[in-house]
């Protein structure tokens, strides 16, 4: 008989209660007695690091990263044990690990530490011994031998990470949802459940604000071929298979997504010479501001403004930097809108099919809002919006485009 080895990864709301970790606990054990062999990642139970975070603030205003990473994994750490205890009264063999007994080996950088090594041999001995390893998600160990934090979504990664150095035949990533929607359903009832999505349309969907899954993890998974599957924590419904070829149902648009966690600025006045944009820009870059659409308008006398979208958390920083460059650029002024929402059409077919744009601009002018800004890639479009109309645009361009049934029953653009 051929086994299978597979990495399954909980999230929050799937290990959220005593029940629902006694059900991983009977989903784990059910493919052990189907043959195959698995490895869990947990996060930690339901809101329970947003929970962490909120008693850090209560208590301190400094947060050192490295104690504020030793608090966070803590979340996981109980998870894993919870979940290898409810295991062993199955009757499965089962041990939780912490990041750094798994082997992950870290940088230094506190709440947002990358993974440098991944030396599985406890858990690949356990695997081989007949039992069920738990791992926190999430966490290592740093190279200055402290607790590190991968932040936020950081299982998902962990989960990739191990499914890559376990040579594992595929990374189950079981969520609250049975799998990529073509929109948030929680936002659209109608939103429809892919089969399949290539890794570079699930790229620009979670840089366009889809939560799951995390970012980092697509990307890692994309650079070392793990086979990635998406699917509901509640039922053995097959889910989402992520992978490298082009969507199978040849849709054009496969999914929109909005992102509210953005603002913007617009620096007025701005001469329109040589090196104004590079001096602005870099000094950006230098405080760490990751600046993303960029609009520069027509020079009208000699002047320009340009605006860009930033993180809300990032404002404080950049506005420290445009203050202080607006006078030596010469420029007017500053002003900071964090009222915006970015909302997002990803498909591979945009590239051989003229007329997205123009649906799109039409659906949302039909329904009164305004675009403020547009950026694209060869498969996205993303208009920049009011806040309060973001749903609205999400939920009307979802229409517009039929998502809600399959590729193969959509009109043409
Ligand atoms: P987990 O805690 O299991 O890692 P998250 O809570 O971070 O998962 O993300 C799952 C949530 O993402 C779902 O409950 C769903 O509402 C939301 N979501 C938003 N957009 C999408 C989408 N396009 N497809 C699937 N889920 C989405
Ligand atoms: N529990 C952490 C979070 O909510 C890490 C994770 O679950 O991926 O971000
Ligand atoms: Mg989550």
């Amino acid at each position: 008989m051929v086994v299978a080895l597979y990495v399954q990864k909980f999230g929050g709301t799937s290990v959220g209660t005593p029940d629902r970790i006694r059900e991983v606990a009977d989903h784990a054990a059910r493919c052990v007695k189907r043959g195959d062999q698995v490895v869990l990642v947990v996060s930690a139970m339901g809101k329970e690091t947003d929970e962490l975070l909120r008693l850090a603030g209560d208590v301190s205003t400094s947060k050192p990263g490295r104690e504020m990473d030793m608090l966070i994994t803590g979340g996981e750490r109980k998870a894993c044990a919870l979940v290898a205890m409810a295991l062993t009264d199955l009757g499965i063999e089962s041990e939780s690990f912490t990041g750094s007994q798994a082997g992950f080996l870290t940088d230094t950088t506190h709440r947002n530490a990358k993974i440098l090594e991944v030396n599985p041999r406890r858990i690949a001995d356990a695997v081989a011994a007949g039992k069920v390893p738990v791992v926190g998600g999430s966490q290592g160990v740093s190279t200055d031998h402290d607790v590190t934090f991968f932040g936020r979504g950081g299982s998902d990664t962990t989960a990739v990470a191990l499914a890559h150095a376990l040579d594992a035949d595929a990374c189950e990533l079981y969520t609250d949802v049975p799998g990529v929607f073509t929109t948030d359903p929680r936002l659209v009832p109608e939103a429809r459940k892919m089969d399949h999505i290539s890794f570079d349309e699930l790229l620009e969907m979670t840089a366009t604000g889809c939560p799951k899954p995390a970012m980092r993890s697509v990307e890692l998974a994309r650079s070392y071929g793990v086979k990635l599957h998406v699917r509901s924590a509640f039922s053995w419904v097959p889910g989402t298979w992520v992978s490298e070829e082009p969507s199978m149902e040849n849709a054009i648009i496969s999914a929109v997504t909005h992102d509210t966690s953005e603002a913007k600025m617009t620096v007025s006045g701005v001469p329109d010479q040589p090196g104004v944009a590079a001096k602005l820009f870099r000094s950006l870059a230098d405080a760490d501001v990751n600046v993303d659409t960029i609009v520069q308008n027509v020079s009208d006398a000699g002047a320009t403004d340009i605006s860009f979208t930033l993180p809300h958390d990032q404002v404080s920083a950049a506005t420290t930097t445009v203050d202080a460059l607006v006078a030596e650029i010469g420029a007017k002024g500053v002003v900071t809108d964090t009222g915006i929402g970015r909302v997002s059409l990803t498909g591979a077919g945009m590239q051989t099919n003229p007329g997205v744009a123009a649906t799109m601009f039409e659906t949302l002018s039909t329904s009164g809002i305004n675009i403020e800004m547009i950026s694209t890639s060869a498969i996205r479009i993303s208009c920049v919006v009011r806040e309060d109309q973001a749903d609205q645009a999400v939920t009307v361009l979802h229409a517009a485009f039929e998502l809600d049934k399959a590729p193969a029953d959509r009109s043409d653009i």
